[in-house]
């Protein structure tokens, strides 16, 4: 078989690939201190789990308190609160929403395509949209010196001088035999379909239901009735449900899309991924059912999306030279080489209920040697694909420490390609140093 097409050549100082919070972070950022950059996203827009999954909210940028008065506490800054700033004057995202012990802002997915496009497009990075990485490109067994893709004109091969893998599925790394990981003996959290509904009646759904986007344990009651009832099909019985910047509108995290089997389904495996996609969509239907008939408010309530794609919490984790362990999460462990930091609680969705695990008045650090592989040269990582164990990746990888992840690593990109030297070779410190500069107030 041959692919008569001439193969399009592109040569940059960084590639990203992925235009996910973290990859979009990490392009800006290197592109703004005057590298070449070019990002390869395989849809035709940024956002990836927050805007092709309808994530909906980000999450991470505040302090949990055990006090349900304790007003907000932001704890995040840095790049994110550029992006905020400029969501904001779109009109795209929420004032704090109440999410049990902390808080979290409800973003519009489609402005946010649009901010992260004008973010790339002033910095000046080179975006191509609807491209598929397909393979990468070794240097001397040991050196990922760029990668092949695929898109509608043909084939691409782009060389660069430092690759980030910010694909979530850690591609890249598994593509060059690096050492890479997946949940628990490969059980990782089932995926989930967002959706959003149109035709509620948000002020009398609030006035029944309270503050709290995490609905409360009479809601879950009665979900297990109805399973029991025998009238609904409903695996999850904790279940979110934000207001959004839209009038009557609710976005609905409350789906747990396992396989006829009751597996949790894994997105890697093509197969399962299929499954969860039909499986998803057949379940918002049964969710927006029960919702109808059981919930102030919900009465009228109709599907207005669903995710282009299932939501994808957790997959192929990339082996780091250090890993955040789940003890340094539960003991707010702060690091010499922290390059972010993060309050969220550990955010487990496996099971009928999802686990919450929160950690109070308190924060730990991610080092950056989470995103530097243990084997391989002139890659990193950024964003979901950190090396993390199981429960300390279900607290590090939501939206806001994905922006900071990304912010951190396009800089360490940055000081590897200026200063010539291998990016394990990059000082956490000098990282630490410029997120700072920019805001970041680790310190
Ligand atoms: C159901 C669900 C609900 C969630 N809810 C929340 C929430 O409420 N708040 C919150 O803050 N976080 C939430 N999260 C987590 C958060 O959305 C993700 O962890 C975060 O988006 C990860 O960002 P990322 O940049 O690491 O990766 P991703 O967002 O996964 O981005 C990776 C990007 O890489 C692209 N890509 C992948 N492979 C290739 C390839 N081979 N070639 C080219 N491009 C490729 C993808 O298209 C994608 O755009 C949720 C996640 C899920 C799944």
């Amino acid at each position: 078989m041959l692919d008569r097409r001439p193969i399009t050549d592109i040569h940059a100082d960084l590639l990203v690939v992925g235009g996910g919070a973290a990859g979009m972070a990490a392009a800006v950022t290197a592109a703004r201190r005057g590298l070449k950059v070019t990002l390869l996203e395989r849809y035709g827009f940024c956002g990836g789990g927050a805007v092709a999954g309808l994530s909906g909210t980000i999450c991470g940028l505040f302090e949990a308190h055990e006090s349900d008065t304790a007003p907000p506490k932001k704890l995040v800054f840095g790049f994110v609160d550029e992006f905020i700033k400029r969501m904001n004057a779109k009109g795209g995202l929420t004032s704090p929403v109440r999410y049990g012990k902390t808080f979290t802002l409800v973003h519009d997915p489609l402005k946010w395509k649009g901010v992260a496009d004008d973010m790339l497009e002033e910095a000046g990075v080179h975006i191509v949209y609807h491209t598929t990485v397909t393979d990468v490109l070794m240097e001397g067994g040991e050196r990922i010196a760029g990668v092949v893709a695929y898109n509608k004109q043909g084939k691409l091969r782009v060389t660069a001088e430092v690759t980030i893998d910010a694909s979530g599925d850690g591609d890249l790394a598994a593509m060059s035999g690096l050492d890479t990981f997946m949940g628990v003996n490969g059980v990782v959290q089932n995926p989930t379909m967002i959706f959003r509904i149109l035709g509620v009646d948000v002020k009398r759904f609030l006035n029944r239901y309270g503050e709290d986007s995490v609905l409360g344990a009479d809601v879950s009651e009665a979900i297990r009735q109805s399973n029991a009832s025998g009238k609904y099909v409903l695996p999850r019985s904790k279940i979110f449900l934000f207001p959004t910047t839209r009038p009557n509108e609710l976005l609905c995290n409350s789906t747990r899309v396992i396989g006829r089997d009751g597996r949790e389904l894994n997105p890697i495996n093509s197969a399962d991924f299929t499954e969860a996609e039909i499986a998803g969509r057949k379940q918002v239907e049964e969710y927006v059912r029960f919702y109808r008939d059981q919930l102030t408010g919900c009465e009228n309530a109709f599907v207005n999306d669903t995710g282009v794609q299932v939501g994808v919490r957790q997959t192929r984790q990339v082996q780091g030279v250090t890993t955040l362990k789940n003890e340094d999460v539960v003991t707010g462990r702060k690091s010499q080489s922290g390059i972010a930091r993060s309050a969220w609680p550990i955010e487990m969705h496996s099971g009928e209920k999802p686990k919450l695990e929160w950690l109070f008045n308190d924060y730990y650090e991610i080092p950056y040697e989470c995103f530097v592989p243990v084997k391989g040269e002139s890659l990193l990582t950024a964003g979901r694909c950190l090396s993390a164990e199981s429960d300390a990746m279900a607290s590090a990888r939501v939206t806001a420490q994905c922006f900071s992840y990304g912010h951190a690593i396009g800089h360490a990109a940055s000081i590897a390609v200026l200063e010539r030297i291998a990016p394990r070779l990059v000082d956490p410190l000098a990282v630490r140093a410029a997120v700072n500069r920019d805001g970041a107030q680790l310190d």
